[in-house]
This record gives structure tokens, sequence and C-alpha cells, in this order.
């Protein structure tokens, strides 16, 4: 049998039962129930009980099994009972929260997932690329990611890269022929397949393979799910951690040689060093990060802004430029034509005559120099197209008539370098080709201009006419674009050459209005120590009007053009950037220029982009934003985010995000670390004034396991505040463990001993050691309960709201206070935890010196606060 690429377009359509039109409903389900749904499968999932013994996996975790066994057979079966339990209850909190956060970033994979435009019922649809089946017939642009194998059917000059299938980097030119001879797949000219992008043109085709089937599904299982790679925060606190928790070994090993010379038994002084050890490590660091991140892009995806490298939650609180396009980005991109300008006379649309000639053939011209459709209220394409569609309909000339009485018969497409697009069309006997551009772009090859008298060549004053029209509307925000055409003789293939020699016939502006709140983004921005900075395709003075309206530029001298850096060398370019608040007329090459010089100069850069040439330049910056909605499918797959409203306002609110995540970790981890130094400083306290261990392993376990993960994950989602957004960017190569951040841990844990150790005094004294390490164990395990409540904030909140407006807290607070004080109070468990069952005194006591610690605290951060302000003044 002959390859699909060995088949005409008739025999391919009739292979997999279709038709240039598409499929039906019905044929749809049909061949969805013998093709499966178009999806690669996953790499091996883990299930819930490997994540459940993974967790047994954890170095710590093996010595507490193996002590618990030593303990059991030397007959301490309580102990041996308690740390099993311990360690099954920390596996389940483990597991819960890796198939939590892992459930979160899969459903965000989801919502990033590619798109197709596909005819269904002879309608053009977009829906989920997972949705196509075979015989499907699908469009395709330039960005447009091919998401199913299949057979052209319709070409216009479409150019793909298939170098993630063979490695060839330069682009496919596609071609309908069909081949007869075998062929390599790079050589398959008439095939499309999975997993590559149109870099150029236009075209359709007919899904002939889905899912497994296609070429990329086949050489899937090479592939292998990729993993996610560690953020830099979470690399740089496992490095941390691995540092901490040597020193903390080897102070355990210390200590366990101390008892043993103290003459404790080997068995209980190994079992208390493991146990402090266990206590003291931070384990929970780097999955607290995860944890945090992942639930944080759960909040942002529901604001509009999809993260879809985790790292970017990371970068986006540390952004100090953003630079972002004009259109549809700042501007509401729902265009509406205001003016033309034909015949030197300037018309408001509204004055519009479909009856005039001129008039007539600019209203024509502008719909088939044109790819958008507006079927029954439905738009698809460019809103700079659709708005001429529109202004067509609202003087009764409806697109479709037009394009079927003059159709089209060939093109170039648009593209963001030449600034301008053509097409060829048989009207009035001649082959006449219109090309609709940027102003000054069309102008230069420009050799004549139609008026009512006639064709004649075109003079300086009259395209100094123009110009000044064009810098008329400009000034006024609106979006201009020169209509001009020429004749061409038959059966001549279209190429950019053709594009000269051109006759002009006029213009059209239309209006683009800033959207409501770019404004007070630009403001917020700006207050919040950000440089916005717009990069558009458009005319300097539009982007420079609008700009001057949303606060982003204040003087035109901040404005310039991207022929102006073209021969600027990099190091003139990273002088000039500081400059400069607007480019216009850019290409994609200046956008990776600009990058890259505010980078040099030691920026973190957002740049948005929506074009398959802004790949680059998103890939470039430390965060690529797509758009959602009129990005391509390229745009958004090279992005670190997706913003689902094309907003720019998402963007700042996104960075606020970033920036209270961060600062959210930072608290999670000061509870941590803090908390953890008390412990070891009560203890290295007892050992140096030779007093009993204030804590027996069993204590230290609990508290490991109620007041260590469950507060650190509570501040982790902390409610977030706008204040951050009042401070300057931090620096991106800051480490969060800097000396100012590790000296406030020092000073709290210092704080939670001291309380300790009273508490274990106060015991100790009144009836020996054991009722001593119950006031040790009952003070520190409801001191770091408190201690959740300082950690809030790197102020005083105590007399806030803000100190009652984490339920989470509370309800960790809660549970973890009830707890202790059941295995403080109720008699059979003393024996179990080891603990001397409390009076209510002795309970009142042990409450007293822990929450003794939380206004100390608070003081402490208050004289901090006040001693800052001084510096600062
Ligand atoms: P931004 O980069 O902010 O999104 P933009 O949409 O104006 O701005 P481009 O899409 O690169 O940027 O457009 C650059 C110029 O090309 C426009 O100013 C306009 O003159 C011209 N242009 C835009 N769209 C079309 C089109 N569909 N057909 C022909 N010319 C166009």
């Amino acid at each position: 049998m002959k390859e699909i690429y060995q088949q005409t377009v008739e025999e391919v359509l009739d292979h997999v039962e279709s038709r240039e039109s598409g499929l039906t409903s019905e044929q749809v389900e049909r061949s969805r129930e013998n093709c499966g749904w178009n999806e690669l499968a996953e790499g091996k999932k883990k299930s819930i009980l490997q994540i459940f013994f993974e967790q047994y996996k954890d170095f710590l975790v093996l010595i507490l099994i193996a002590s618990a066994v030593i303990s059991g057979m030397l007959g301490d079966v309580e102990s041996a009972a308690v740390i099993v339990i311990v360690i099954t209850i920390n596996a389940i909190l483990g597991t819960v929260q890796t198939v939590k956060a892992e459930q979160s970033l899969q459903s965000l994979k989801k919502l990033s997932g590619p798109e197709a435009k596909v005819l269904r019922d002879g309608v053009a649809v977009q829906l989920p690329a997972r949705e196509l089946v075979v015989g499907d017939v699908i469009l395709l642009e330039a960005g447009d990611m091919i998401p199913a194998d299949g057979r052209l059917i319709e070409n216009a000059s479409l150019k793909v890269d298939e170098s993630a299938l063979t490695g060839e980097s330069l682009a496919v030119e596609k071609s309908m022929d069909t081949i007869l001879a075998e062929a390599p797949l790079g050589d398959r000219t008439n095939m499309l397949f999975s997993g590559s992008f149109v870099t150029y043109g236009r075209g359709k085709a007919v899904v002939t393979d889905v899912g497994m089937q296609t070429e990329v599904g086949k050489i899937a299982g090479l592939l292998k799910s990729t993993s996610e790679k560690q953020t830099p925060l979470q690399a740089n606190l496992d490095d941390f951690g691995k540092k901490l928790s040597i020193l903390i070994l080897i102070f355990c090993g210390i200590l366990f040689a101390i008892n043993v010379f103290r003459g404790e038994k080997i068995s209980s002084a190994f079992m208390f060093a493991v146990a402090l050890a266990v206590a003291a490590i931070p384990e929970a660091l780097s999955s607290i990060v995860t944890i945090v991140l992942s639930f944080g892009t759960q909040k942002m995806a529901k604001e509009h802004a999809i993260i879809r490298k985790l790292q970017a939650v990371e970068g986006l609180g540390s952004v100090s430029v953003i630079c972002s396009d004009k259109t549809g980005t700042l501007t509401q991109n729902k265009m509406t034509v205001e003016d033309y300008y034909i015949d030197g006379k300037r018309i408001s649309a509204a004055a519009i005559d479909a009856a005039d000639p001129a008039q007539r053939c600019l209203l024509d011209y502008s719909i088939l120099c044109n790819d958008s459709t507006n079927e029954n209220g439905v738009e698809i394409g460019d809103p700079t197209e659709t708005a001429l569609i529109n202004l067509g309909s609202r003087c009764g000339i409806e697109a479709a008539d037009v394009r079927n009485l003059y159709p089209r018969e060939g093109e170039l497409p648009f593209d963001s370098d030449r600034k301008m697009m053509s097409t060829l069309h048989r009207i009035d006997g001649e082959n006449r080709m219109i090309v609709k551009g940027a102003v000054d772009r069309l102008l230069e090859l420009t050799e004549r201009i139609w008026t009512k008298d006639g064709v004649r060549e075109i003079t300086e004053a009259d395209k100094e006419k123009i110009q000044m029209q064009n810098q008329d509307f400009s000034m006024e925000g609106l979006r201009v674009l020169a209509f001009t055409y020429r004749e061409i003789p038959e059966n001549h293939i279209l190429t950019m050459e053709d594009e000269k020699h051109l006759v002009f016939l006029g213009l059209i502006a239309m209006m683009d209005p800033p959207r409501e709140e770019s404004k007070a983004a630009v403001a917020e921005c700006i207050k919040a120590g950000i440089r916005p900075v717009m990069i558009t395709g458009d005319h300097k003075i539009t982007a420079a009007a609008i700009a001057k309206r949303i606060g982003i530029l204040h003087d035109l001298s901040e404005a310039c053009e991207g022929a102006d850096i073209e021969n600027m060398s990099d190091e003139q370019l990273r002088e000039f950037v500081p400059n400069i608040s607007v480019y216009a007329r850019v290409s994609p090459e200046h956008k990776i220029r600009i990058v890259r010089a505010w980078q040099e100069k030691g920026m973190i850069v957002a740049m948005t982009g929506d074009g398959v040439n802004d790949a680059p330049a998103l890939k470039q910056a430390d965060i690529g934003v797509a758009m959602g909605v009129t990005g391509t499918e390229v745009a958004k797959d090279a992005a670190a985010m997706v913003l689902t409203d094309d907003n720019f306002a998402t963007i700042v609110k996104a960075v606020e995000n970033g920036r209270n995540l961060y600062q959210n970790i930072k608290y999670a981890i000061q509870f941590l670390l803090s908390g953890n130094f008390g412990a070891i400083l009560a203890v290295l306290c007892a050992s140096l004034a030779g007093l009993p261990v204030p804590f027996a392993p069993v204590h230290l376990l609990f508290i490991n396991l109620l007041t260590d993960s469950l507060p650190a994950i509570a501040l982790g989602v902390e409610p977030h505040s706008s204040e951050v957004m009042n401070e300057k960017p931090r620096s991106a190569d800051e480490s969060i463990l800097t000396k100012d951040f590790l000296g406030k841990i020092g000073l709290e844990g210092f704080v939670i001993g001291v309380m300790t150790m009273i508490g274990f005094l106060t015991g100790y004294y009144q009836n020996g050691a054991l009722l001593g390490s119950t006031y040790a164990f009952g003070t520190l395990c409801l001191a770091r309960l408190f201690h959740g409540f300082n950690c809030k904030s790197d102020h005083p909140v105590i007399f806030t709201k803000r100190f009652f407006n984490n339920k989470w807290l509370q309800g960790a607070f809660a549970l973890g206070s009830v707890l202790i004080t059941a295995v403080l109070t109720v008699p059979g468990l003393h024996f179990l935890f080891k603990v001397e069952t409390l009076n209510l005194m002795q309970l009142g006591c042990v409450y007293l010196y822990a929450f003794a610690s939380l206004p100390i605290i608070q003081m402490l951060k208050w004289i901090r606060m006040k001693l800052r302000k001084r510096g600062e003044r």
C-alpha cells in the first residue's frame, strides 16, 4: 500500500474518510473511537504507594527505624511504637504534600496545553489540540504548533521548523506535490508532523495520525517525561540544608560521646542523639518551597497568569524591568477604524460612502488583503484586520461577498519584520496585487499614486503630504495602515521581490484605546522600583502618544526607533537603554538586543511576546511572557509565563505575587530554623551545665512532627499583602540566607531556647529530671507554636489585624496546642510520652513561659524596626 505522502490529496481524504470542509461532529465521535485522544502517553507515573514508600528513603528516617528496632529489642516497646507512629504520620503527611503539589502542577500543564484551529461542521473553531481526530481538517499559520501528523491540502508559502523531529535547523518549505518515490521524514514535503511549528505562511492539512501514532509519538518513549528541574532557591536551600545537616550530625555525635562518658546507657544516648538530629535537621526546607510555589501558581492562574516553569515564580519577585508590547497588552486590542485618507482628503469612518468608487475600492481592498473572519459575531484573526471587516459590515458590505467575487490567487503573509502583507486577486480582468502595511515602509516602495483624475507619478510633495497626515493620525494615538497595489503578469508566483513599484491608494487609521487598568499598573511598577518599557512594531509617534497617556513616557526624547539601535555596538546600547522608555518600529531581533543590554546592566527582565519570531527574545528574557489570547503557540511554548488575558496589569500582579511568595517562603524558613536552633541551644546549655538532657527522644520527634511542618506550610500560604510593592526589587543573586536573616533566626532561636531552659530548670528544681523535661518539652512545643505568629512579618504584628488573618496558622496552632495539652495532662499518656502528668498550675506555668517568647520577640522586632528607620534617616 502507498504511504500517505505518496497519495494524492483526494486519495488521502478518501483514506481518512474526510472532506476539505472537515468532519461533522458525528464523524469526530466515530473517529475518536478508533484513534483515541491526540496525546502522548505520559512517562510512567508514580503511584501513591510508591510516593509513600519513597518518604522512607531519607537517611534520617532509616536511622530512626533502626533505632526503633534497637529499642524494641532492648525492651523499650513504647518508644519503638511511638517512633513507628511518628514516622508513619510523617510519611503520610509527606505523601499528601507531594501528591497535592504534583496535582496542582499537572492542572497547570493542562491549562497551558496547546490549541489548534480546526474545521468542524464546516466552521473554523479553536480547540485543545488533544481533541483532534484522524480526518480533521486543521488551519495553520505562522506561529502555530503542528498539533498532529497530516497531509497538506492547501498551501500558501508554508515553511515549517521540523528541527525537533529531524534535527534540521533550517525551516522546510512545504508543497502540495505528491511524492512518488520513497522519502525519509525530512523530505516528505507534503506532510506536516506533530511537534514542529510553522515559521511562515498559511496552510490547511488533513490529520492522518494522532497521539502515539504520530512520528513524534513513535519516538516518545525515547523522549521520556522531562522532570522538573530544581528552582535556584530549592538548590540554594538544599545546599544549605546539607551543610547544616553535617554540622548537626557532628554536634549530635559529640553529644552522644559526652552522654556515654557521663555514664548513660549507649542505647539511650544513641536514641537521643538520633532524635535530636531528626528534630534539628530542617529536612522539610526544599519541599516547603515546592509546596508554597506550586500552591502560589494556582492562585496566579486564577489571576490570569499561568506559570509554565516553577523557576519563574522566584524570578518574578526580582524583576526590575518589564518590556511590554503595546498592542493588546497595554492597549485593549479592540480596534475600530476612525478615519480614511484618500485622494488628499481625510474622511471620518462615520462619513464613509460605499457608493463613492474610491472609498469603495479602499473598503474592498481592506477586506481582500485580510485573513480575518467574522462569522455570526465570532471574530477569528488579527484585531487590526477584524476592524477592517467590521467597517465593511457597517457600510453594508459583507466580507464573504467581496472575497467570492475576487478570490485570492496568491499571497505573501504578514510578518513583523517586513511590516506588510500582500494578496493577489483577479480584479476587472487584471491580476492585481494588494499590499497593505506600515506607511513609512510602503512609501519607500511606492512609485505612483491613485487620484480621481487617474494614476500618476508620485511626487516628493505627495509623499510629504501623506507623511504629514500619518503624523497627525499618529499624534492622536491612531494606528495607521497604508494601502497600495500593482499589476502582476499572469501565472506569476508571488515573491517578496514583487513588493515594489507600488501605486498608493490611501490610509486607514484606527483607534486602539489604552486599557483602563494600564495607567494604574504602570504607576504601581514605578512605585515598586520596576522600569516599564514599551516595545512595539507600531509608529513612533503613535506609540509615544499612547505611552504618554499611561505614564510610561514623559518626553519624546525617551522614544526611539528600532533603526536607531541597529548600528549601535552592544556597549553603546547598554549605555543607551536606561534613557529610553519607548522603542517603536522594532523587529524581533531588536527585542533580543534590548533584553540583553538590560541584563548586562544587572537587571532582571520580563519581556512579552506573541509572534513566532519573538520566541528567541522570550527565551533570552529572565521571564518570557506570552500572550494567551493573541499569542502564537510557539511564543507560548518559549515563555515561562502565559497571560490568559494578555494584560500588562496581570504581569504587575504576578510580580506582586512572586514577591509575596518569596517572602512567605522566607517566613517559613525563619520559623523552621529558629525553632530548631532553640531546641539545640537548650540541649547544649544543659550539657554544658552538667544537667540531665532536657528532652526524651520521643519529645523531639513529637515536636518535629507537630510544630515543624504544619505551621511552616501555613506560613507559606500567608495572605498576600500589597506592602511588598513599596520596596525596590530584591537583587537576583542575593542569597535567601543573608547575614541579616541568619542573625534574626539566631536571636529568635535564642529567646525560645532561653524560655525552654527556664521551663526545664523550674521543673527540675521542683521535682527532678522527669518534671524538668516535661516542662522543657511543653515549653518548647508551645513556644514554637506561638512563634508561628512571630514569623508572619518582619514587623511587630501583635496589635494589628494581621495577627489573626491566617486561618491555617490558627488551625495549626489550635491542633498543636490541643495535642500537647492532652499529652501533658491526660494521665494514661504519661508513660508513652515520657512525661509527668501536670496539674493545672503547672500547665499554666508552661503556657506562660511559652507565651512569654511571643511579646519578647515582638519587642525585638519593634526595636529592630526603629533602629533600621533611624539608620535610614
Ligand atoms: P506590538 O509589537 O506592540 O504588538 P504591533 O502590533 O503594531 O505592536 P506588529 O504586529 O509587528 O506590531 O506590526 C508592525 C506594523 O506592521 C504595524 O504598525 C502596522 O503598520 C503593520 N501591520 C500590523 N498588522 C498588519 C497586518 N495585518 N497587515 C499589514 N500590516 C500590518
